[in-house]
């Protein structure tokens, strides 16, 4: 995970997750994958991150224990900052039909957990931003 003062390498993804299980999943499988990962189990929390470091793209879980993902996506396509980061939402299982909800607060695609890792980091590379910025 980030935090140290190391050059960066890949693009940065900030992941929103709650379960500790699937963070450190994510967490591995996208550092090994090349890219520098930003983490947080909070919405609020996922608002500041990337508003202050501005990540090539966001992984939010949608059920989080403070504001959901939902309330979280609007946040970050209301800033001016923030709004062209690309959010690929994951979703439970029990949110099946809900879809139009989670495109609707600003999120890009969706993924339903649980995920198929391959397909997920197939989505990420898609969506994350891949050049570099200053
Ligand atoms: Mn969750």
């Amino acid at each position: 995970m980030s935090g140290d003062t190391s050059a960066p390498s890949g693009p940065t993804i900030l992941i929103v997750e709650d379960s500790e299980l699937n963070l450190k999943l994510l967490n591995d499988i996208l550092e090994y994958h090349g890219y520098t990962i930003l983490a947080t189990s909070l919405g609020e929390a996922a608002v500041e991150l990337a508003l202050r470091h501005k990540p090539d793209s966001i992984l939010l879980d949608i059920q989080l224990p403070d504001i959901s993902g939902l309330e979280a996506a609007r946040r970050l396509k209301a800033e001016e900052q923030t709004r062209a980061i690309p959010i690929i939402a994951l979703t439970a299982f029990a949110m099946q039909g809900d879809e139009a909800k989670v495109l609707a607060s600003g999120c890009d695609v969706y993924v339903a957990k649980p995920f198929n890792i391959a397909e997920l980091i197939n989505m990420i590379a898609r969506y994350t931003r891949q050049e570099g910025r200053s």
